[in-house]
């Protein structure tokens, strides 16, 4: 097989990456961390350095805050037309679309996902998400009210304003879709934006800084500054001059940003973790429900905050459904990203590594039976089995918290009350996503009314849209990304009212 890119691309981008550092994107500049250190980014497929990136901190926040500040206050980018807005954002869209292949290998390498996954899910959903906000930016739109308690005549209406610099916080999941996603409607709103990347996945972000300024985004709107969580990350949400928190990334380090904000009180929105049930009736489609359920929970190796890894089977077609998914866990193509032919990674650290194969061990443990997969793959780099764990109950660990990882914990319910199978699936500390596949339209509807997620997919899988609001319920977060919702996060509600 073919590889779906040029080997003469590769080695470009792989020499880049060794010659030197990359750098911090701060005012428009690329420079050191002011301490002058560096942070080794490790290849998961191979555990090999193969970069190295300015370990942002405290003193580089704080420059790159006060440039968001500037342009901000300046009006430079809050105060241009929302249609010049659009313009560079669309600019923005053609020149990621125009550089995919050179993303998608940087994103491959860093992260460990096939290239084909880093290029149409990540490099163009990036592009796809900054299209639909650049469109929203013209379309920011307040209400006029009418005063219902106040005697007199009134007019009174309200604005949408940006709400200011916002601090971003991404995982590395996705990195260049989920840094893009915070970017899109940030900039579309008016907003100026520092960007904190995670430490293991920094170097998209940072291709995609280049492409920024390419695109004759003003120099302070957008500032890209990798460094640790600990360091980079707090010194964000501390920043007394940043408006809003908006974090991706696990529920305990949202804990932690939701303690920290309590002294400022910034704007904080959470995407965080989920436990999503996929629920599976017996007159389902099972040709289209089997491979969908098992690419729910393995795709990008498990490593999807939507990932479907709670299943629920009926009890007629249980052992049919599981099968299906071994089989196709089976099957799976597991390896380096940049091999032709590789359907899913490695997991991207060695400390996600050790945790999942941890929660695996504790599944056994608990009495869960391994129906597939539960071991790593003998080679190099950080790569489990696509694994099947039946025999869970809603008491283990494995079901209770979020793995993270390519592995599904397998249930079946009988014909029991709809009430008491939403009970089941919506026996979670979590709320984010939910599947139901059935050919009762009624059924269909009358679960996803029952379900306490923030989406629900009725026979049908698939990458998010940037149309439609994510986030969750529960301690899945707070706010919802895409869509109008996720265009007015990054906004601030002005009520003015005109006695006539
Ligand atoms: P994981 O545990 O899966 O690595 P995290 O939630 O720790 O996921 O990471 C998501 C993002 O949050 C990363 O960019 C990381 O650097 C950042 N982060 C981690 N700790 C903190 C913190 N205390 N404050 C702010 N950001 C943090």
């Amino acid at each position: 097989m073919n590889a779906p890119f040029s080997a003469a691309s590769l080695d470009r981008i792989r020499s880049e990456l060794k010659a030197s550092p990359r750098l911090l994107y701060i005012d428009g500049d690329f420079r050191p961390a002011v301490s002058g250190e560096t942070l080794a980014v490790i290849n998961p497929a191979t555990e090999e350095v193969f970069a190295e990136v300015a370990a942002g901190s405290g003193a580089d926040i704080d420059l790159a805050v006060r440039a968001a500040r500037r342009a901000f206050d300046d009006g430079r980018w809050s105060a241009q037309p929302p249609a010049q807005r659009a313009r560079m954002l669309l600019k923005l869209a053609d020149l990621i679309e125009a550089h995919a292949e050179e993303l998608a290998l940087v994103e491959s390498l860093d992260n460990g996902m096939p290239f084909m996954v880093a290029k149409f899910g990540g490099v163009m959903g990036a592009a796809a998400q900054l299209r639909y906000f650049a469109g929203s930016a013209s379309n920011l739109n307040g209400e006029t009210i009418q005063p219902a308690t106040w005697p007199g005549e009134w007019h009174a209406f309200t604005l949408r304003e940006p709400v200011g610099v916002v601090g971003a916080i991404t995982p590395w999941n996705f990195p260049l879709a989920m840094a893009v996603a915070k970017l899109a409607p940030a900039l579309a709103a008016g907003c100026t934006v520092v960007l904190k990347p995670a430490e293991q996945t920094p170097l998209s972000a940072l291709k995609l800084a280049e492409l920024i300024a390419a695109a004759g985004i003003p120099a302070g709107a957008v500032n890209i500054v990798p460094g640790l969580g600990a360091a980079a990350g707090a010194a964000l949400v501390d920043h007394p001059m940043v408006d809003k928190i908006s974090f991706t990334g696990s529920t305990a380090v949202g804990q932690a940003i939701v303690r920290a904000v309590s002294t400022t009180l910034k704007r904080v929105a959470l995407e965080l973790g989920g436990k999503s049930p996929t629920i599976i009736f017996p007159d389902a489609d099972l040709d289209k429900a089997i491979p969908a359920a098992a690419m729910s929970i393995f795709g990008n190796c498990g490593q999807v905050c939507a990932a479907g890894s709670r299943l629920f089977a009926h009890q007629s077609i249980f052992d049919q459904v599981c099968e299906g998914i071994a089989e196709r866990a089976r099957s799976l193509r597991v390896g380096e990203g940049l091999e032709p032919g590789t359907e899913i990674g490695p997991v991207v650290s060695r400390k996600q590594f050790d945790r999942v194969m941890g929660y695996i061990d504790s599944g056994a443990e608990e009495g869960a039976a391994v129906i597939v997969g539960g071991k790593r793959i003998e080679r190099s780099g950080y790569f489990i089995q696509p694994t099947v764990l039946s025999g869970t109950t809603a008491a283990m660990r494995v079901t209770r918290e979020e793995i993270f990882g390519p592995v599904l914990c397998a249930m079946s319910f009988g014909d029991e009350d709809i009430n008491v199978l939403a009970a089941k699936a919506n026996d979670s500390d979590y709320g984010l996503s939910s599947s139901i596949w059935t050919r009762d339209i009624s059924v269909a509807h009358r679960l996803a009314r029952r379900l306490k997620a923030g989406s629900v997919r009725i026979n049908g899988s698939g990458p998010p849209d940037p149309a439609m609001p994510l986030g969750g319920y529960k301690m899945s977060g707070w706010g919802r990304e895409n869509g109008r919702p996720g265009l007015e996060a990054y906004t601030e509600i002005k009520c003015i009212s005109v006695a006539l």
